[in-house]
């Protein structure tokens, strides 16, 4: 798989803030927020999109929704949040690594678009 700037953010070789991190995960804000809050969480394995993975990703699939829920927490997301994952080109997935986008701090309006 090729490098992307996830990856960059794993290796530490461009900045991010990073709120949570452990051996298979990590956390960052979202750039360009769409919520009061708004973090990524990303295995540390390179898996380009939810599509990708296997049956051996399912116990590190189970991690990154625990982290999520875990940060959640941390951050004071105490009154509900949304986790979404977009999966390729229809699903709008512009970074080719695996994400999850942790959203809240405001009513969150559905169907989203
Ligand atoms: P997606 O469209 O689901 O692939 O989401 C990619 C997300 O990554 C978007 O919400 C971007 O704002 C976010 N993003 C892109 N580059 C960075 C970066 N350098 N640091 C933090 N978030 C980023």
């Amino acid at each position: 798989m090729s490098d992307t700037i996830f990856s960059k953010i794993i290796n530490r070789e461009i900045p991010a803030e990073i709120i949570y991190e452990d051996d298979l995960a990590l956390a960052f804000k979202d750039i360009s927020p769409q919520a009061p809050v708004h973090f990524l969480v990303i295995p540390k394995k390179p898996i380009p999109q939810i599509s990708d993975a296997r049956p051996e990703d399912q116990a590190l699939l189970g991690h990154l929704l625990l982290t999520a829920k875990q940060v959640a927490e941390q951050v004071g997301l105490g009154n509900g949040y949304r986790v979404v994952i977009n999966n390729g080109a229809d699903g709008g997935q512009t970074v080719y690594h695996l994400h999850l986008h942790v959203l809240g701090g405001r009513q969150l309006q559905w169907p989203p678009g």
